[in-house]
C-alpha cells in the first residue's frame, strides 16, 4: 500500500519571512515525529516564495509545489508563471483547476487541461481539483459535474502521466464545514471507478475541503481516500503535522 499524500495549499497567505518560519517549522515538526518517512508532504506556498520555501526544504523529503501556472512556456503573458519555471525554482508538483481558479478566475475545463499537458512536459506532477458547488448537489448534479470536469482530461492520451485528482467540493472549502464520510465515501466511489474505466489506475484521489486535526483520521479512513489536500489548516504547523499524522494513523488501521 503506497503512503498517503498530504498537500498544504497556502494559497496566497504568508510574506517571504513568514513563509520560511512556517516552512522551518513543518519540517522540523515532520522529522522530528518521523512522519516525513511515512507520508509524501507537499508545500504549496505563493509563486514569489517558492525559493525561499524550497531552500528551507533542501535535504528533507517534503516537495515544493506550486498553486497555478500558465498553459505556455514563455513569451507575452504578463503576470503569467510557466511550469518551466516553476520546474527551475525545485517544484515537483502544481495544484490545476482549484475551485478558486475556476470561480474567481473563470477557468475552464479546456484551459485546465492545457495546463495538465503544460505541467506533463515540465515532468510536473499536476494535482487536478475538481468538485460539485451546493447548488449544484442540490440539483443532484454532482456526478455530471464530477464527470464533465474530467471528461477532456481522460480524452488525452498523454493520461499514463502521474497525476493526482483532489476531490474538493466547492461547499466544503474554507467554509468549516467539511463533507461528511459517507459523502466523501460516494463521490470517491464515483471518481475510482470513473478514473479506471479509464486506466488511470494508478491516479491517488485526494479529499480537500474543511480537513482539521479534529475530523482528518475520519476523513482518511473513508475507502479511497488517498490523502489531503489542505488550506486553512495547512498554515499552522502544529494542525498541519496532526494532519499528516492521522492520515498515517488511519492508513495503518485501515490496511
Ligand atoms: C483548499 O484550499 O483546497 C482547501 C481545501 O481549503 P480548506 O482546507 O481551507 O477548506
Amino acid at each position: 500500500m503506497t503512503e498517503p499524500i498530504i498537500v498544504g495549499n497556502w494559497k496566497m497567505n504568508t510574506n517571504v519571512s513568514e513563509a520560511v518560519h512556517l516552512a522551518q517549522q513543518i519540517r522540523q515538526a515532520a522529522e522530528q515525529s518521523g512522519v516525513d518517512h511515512q507520508c509524501s508532504i507537499v508545500l504549496c506556498p505563493p509563486f514569489v516564495n517558492l525559493s525561499a520555501v524550497g531552500n528551507c526544504l533542501r535535504g528533507s523529503t517534503i516537495a515544493l509545489g506550486a498553486q497555478n501556472c500558465w498553459t505556455e512556456p514563455y513569451g507575452a503573458f504578463t503576470g503569467e508563471i510557466s511550469a518551466a519555471m516553476l520546474r527551475s525554482v525545485g517544484c515537483e508538483y502544481v495544484i490545476i483547476g482549484h475551485s478558486e481558479r475556476r470561480t474567481i478566475f473563470h477557468e475552464d475545463d479546456a484551459l485546465i487541461r492545457q495546463k495538465m499537458l503544460r505541467a506533463w512536459e515540465e515532468s510536473l506532477v499536476p494535482i487536478l481539483c475538481v468538485g460539485e458547488t451546493l447548488h449544484e448537489r442540490q440539483l443532484h448534479r454532482t456526478w455530471n459535474v464530477l464527470e464533465s470536469q474530467l471528461e477532456q482530461l481522460l480524452a488525452i492520451e498523454e493520461r499514463r502521466n502521474p497525476w493526482v485528482c483532489a476531490y474538493e467540493p466547492v461547499w466544503a472549502i474554507g467554509t468549516g464545514i467539511a463533507a461528511e464520510p459517507p459523502q466523501i465515501e460516494q463521490a470517491h466511489a464515483f471518481l475510482r471507478a470513473l478514473l479506471d474505466a479509464h486506466g488511470c489506475t494508478h491516479v491517488p484521489i485526494l479529499y480537500g475541503g474543511s480537513i482539521t486535526p479534529t475530523n482528518a483520521v475520519a476523513i482518511f479512513s473513508v475507502p479511497n481516500v488517498a490523502g489531503g489536500l489542505v488550506g486553512g489548516a495547512s498554515l499552522n504547523a502544529d494542525s498541519f503535522v496532526h494532519i499528516i499524522a492521522a492520515s498515517i494513523h488511519a492508513r495503518a488501521t485501515n490496511r
